[in-house]
């Protein structure tokens, strides 16, 4: 068979022969005539075009509305509509809950495939709600406060997200968001060139900078940690700044708790400027203006002053019913700094995302009966910021641990499980091999010896630190092939050979990331905060210190209450500790693949054309490289020569009967003849299954369409 011209496949599974070059050579080819979208079977391949390509607008919304896939030009939106047209029993696909994953690395355009589906999605259940439009404008109100510029990508995702749109009958009902894991250290810290989360920049661009009593951005070292401050362009701030306000406004957020989420953002700035000073004498550190950027800080968060201030530079311990007055050192106080600003973010962002699933799920979806759904999966992509001369701490590990995991998900659904189920079902068949990650996910998430576990086991440990931690890396992992250890045995570096590149770690502050403890004293100081928003974020959290400050209730004495909140223990309640970081972390991931597993996959595969964000531009090289560690010439292949669609014998007689015969039943025999009368070709008949390809059920499709 002749090869079509270059550029004109549609589907890479139609293609007669394939390696490498031919597979670069389609995409590269497509890609200069700006046609981004390919398919392998049903699975679809976008290469970011870092520019307008015009294609989403009306006419393209009103083009792929429940039509087969080849009937239009490959497109994100035809995504949306497989999956819609599943949820009701319609196309090739199986019936029921839908996930959609979006995979690719830092840039790759995962988020904005996110919101193109959900834009189509809307389009096609079209109700004119005011739940629709609410459910629009989630993803710009959560990327204000979750996004951040960064070496890769200029929007980039600072936390994952699994959007659940919930449906009946074909309308859309409510929408649930969990979140993975805030990147909460960049509030306090930016890699050189890089920049904090873009809600921070939206604080100067008018005036209620000087209510809040902000001055000029460059002088908050929050913003300047990374280095230089980047000023950015005020007519571009000012329309973001108006756009997110209006999602606020349009998802429910109330004027009183936009008020409140302007001046908590703020505080953080303001607690980042509280600078120290030792005093000499004995030893001893307070905060260097009690009328500075503390009073501001502790104004906005309607707590007292001097109370932030003591938080920030001693803590009181009890030893044999003693109050003992220990002062913190000037490393200890700014850790104290960054802590509370960090959780201060954090939870700020935990509540933005509680509030927004409040808002947007009725009351009868509480019960979840009758409901079905369509998930879209948008994680923050894998990253190596070593290779811009940063640095990859905790956040990176468990960031290319999700990626691992969305892609072990991948093999598991396109290579093993088909390939199960062809032995299984006895069908002829050459087995196609891939690259497994699993021995990956195990390094990461074994027990006892994962690197998760012996973080956890380290950050238990008193006299753990992140050196320790390294050590017994290297002692416990020398003979596996994807952990190598630094060359410099002082420094806490390692690094792992993902699916996607080797990735060097630096564990600084690990044990401590791990453990996110506050400093003693703060979640009750913010407890009595006068600020409702503020209060409710740090409701149920207690420290280690919990039972103590309660016993310390009973005392009266002003003295004994400022005590109180700064209490903390080396006894029993210390032992009464909260889930690890990592532990939550490796927790939700095994929800969220549970949940996946309980829904049929669509998997978009996004690539990043080049390195350097340019539009019109595909690296050769750059691209292969991502083409090969997904694996994706082995996908071809197997959408080639295997069977993606595989109903039971009864389910298929039940759908296409009226094509032959309505009294069929249902065994592989009436099967049979349903497939000849229809003249189809390639399919094969299992012990109880059908196997066909996409391009069979089109054609059934069809055939149905005509009678
Ligand atoms: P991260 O993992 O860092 O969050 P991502 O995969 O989510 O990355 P996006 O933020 O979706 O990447 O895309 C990065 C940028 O690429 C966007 O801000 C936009 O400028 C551009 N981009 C992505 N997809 C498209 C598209 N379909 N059309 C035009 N521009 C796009
Ligand atoms: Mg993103």
């Amino acid at each position: 068979m002749d090869r079509p011209p270059v550029g004109q496949v549609q589907d890479l599974a139609s293609l007669a022969k394939l390696d490498e070059t031919i597979l670069l050579e389609e995409i590269k080819e497509r890609y200069t005539q700006d046609k981004i979208y390919t398919y392998v079977g049903d699975i679809l391949i976008a290469v970011n075009p870092f520019k307008d390509v015009g294609i989403y607008g009306k006419e393209y919304s009103a083009r792929y509305k429940q039509i087969k896939q080849s009937a239009h030009p490959p497109h994100i939106f035809a995504v949306a509509d497989a999956a819609y047209q599943a949820l009701l029993g319609r196309g090739g696909r199986q019936p029921g809950n839908q996930c959609i994953l979006i995979s690719g690395e830092s840039g790759a355009g995962k988020t904005e495939s996110t919101k193109l589906i959900i834009k189509q999605l809307v389009e096609l259940c079209r109700g004119n709600t005011q739940l629709e439009q609410q459910i629009l404008q989630v993803n710009p109100l959560l990327e204000a406060f979750g996004n951040a510029r960064t070496n890769l990508n200029d929007n980039s995702s600072r936390f994952g997200k699994y959007i659940q749109l919930k449906f009946n009958q074909g309308h859309l009902r409510g929408a649930k968001i969990s979140e993975y894991l805030l990147e909460k250290s960049r509030v306090v810290r930016q890699n050189p060139g890089e920049e904090s989360f873009h809600i921070f920049y939206y604080l100067f661009v008018d005036e209620q900078s000087s209510q809040l009593g902000l001055g000029e951005a460059s002088s908050y070292r929050y913003l300047t940690n990374g280095g230089q401050h980047v000023a950015r362009q005020l007519d571009l701030l000012t329309q973001q700044k108006a756009d997110l306000i209006n999602a606020m406004d349009l998802v429910g957020f109330t004027d009183q708790e936009q008020a409140n989420v302007f001046a908590m953002v703020a505080s953080v700035l303001h607690l980042g400027n509280i600078n120290f000073q030792v005093n000499d004498d004995d030893d001893s550190i307070h905060v260097t203006d009690s009328n500075g950027p503390v009073r501001v800080a502790a104004k906005l968060l309607g707590i007292d002053s001097s109370e932030v201030e003591a938080c920030l530079t001693c803590m009181v311990t009890v030893t044999r019913g003693e109050y003992v007055k220990r002062n913190y050192n000037r490393q200890q106080a700014e850790d104290a700094r960054e802590a509370m600003a960090k959780a201060v973010y954090g939870r700020l962002f935990g509540w933005i995302v509680n509030k927004i699933n409040c808002l947007l799920v009725p009351y009868d979806l509480k019960l979840n009966k009758g409901f079905t759904e369509i998930g879209i999966l948008d994680i923050f992509g894998f990253e190596d910021f070593a290779k811009e001369g940063g640095k990859n701490s905790f956040e990176q590990a468990c960031i290319n641990l999700a990626n691992e995991q969305l892609q072990f998900f991948f093999n598991e659904h396109i290579f093993h499980m088909e390939q199960e189920e062809y032995k299984k079902e006895g069908i002829d068949w050459t087995e196609i091999n891939f690259v497994d990650n699993k021995p990956l996910l195990d390094l990461f998430l074994a027990k006892p010896i994962g690197i998760l576990s012996l973080l956890d086991e380290e950050s238990l440990f008193p006299k753990g630190t992140d050196q320790s931690y390294v050590d017994k890396l290297t002692k416990s992992f020398s003979g596996n092939t994807y952990f190598t250890k630094s060359p410099q045995t002082t420094k806490p570096v390692f690094s792992i050979n993902h699916y996607a590149g080797k990735v060097t770690y630096t564990a600084e502050a690990w044990l401590a990331k791990n453990r996110d403890t506050l400093p003693p004293g703060v979640p009750e100081l913010f407890q009595s905060s006068s600020n409702e928003l503020v209060k409710t974020i740090f409701r149920g959290q207690m420290t280690r210190t919990g039972s103590l400050a309660l016993q310390g209730r009973r005392s009266t004495s002003h003295k004994s209450k400022q005590r109180r909140s700064r209490l903390t223990s080396s006894g029993p309640d210390a032992a009464k500790r909260k889930i690890t970081v990592g532990a939550q972390f490796k927790n939700s991931l095994g929800i969220l693949m549970e949940r996946m597993m309980a829904s049929t996959p669509i998997f978009v595969r996004c690539l990043k054309p080049n390195y350097m964000k340019q539009p019109g531009h595909l690296d050769t090289q750059f691209v292969l490289a991502q083409l090969l560690y997904t694996g994706m010439l082995e996908t071809i292949e197997i959408r080639r020569k295997g069977f993606a669609v595989r109903p039971s014998f009864v389910h298929f007689v039940e759908k296409y009967k009226i094509l032959k015969d309505l009294k069929l039943k249902g065994s592989s025999e009436d099967c049979v003849s349903i497939l000849q009368s229809a003249r189809l070709e390639g399919w094969r008949i299992g012990k109880t299954k059908v196997f066909l390809k996409y391009s069979h059920v089109e054609q059934l499709t069809e055939l149905l369409d005509r009678m």
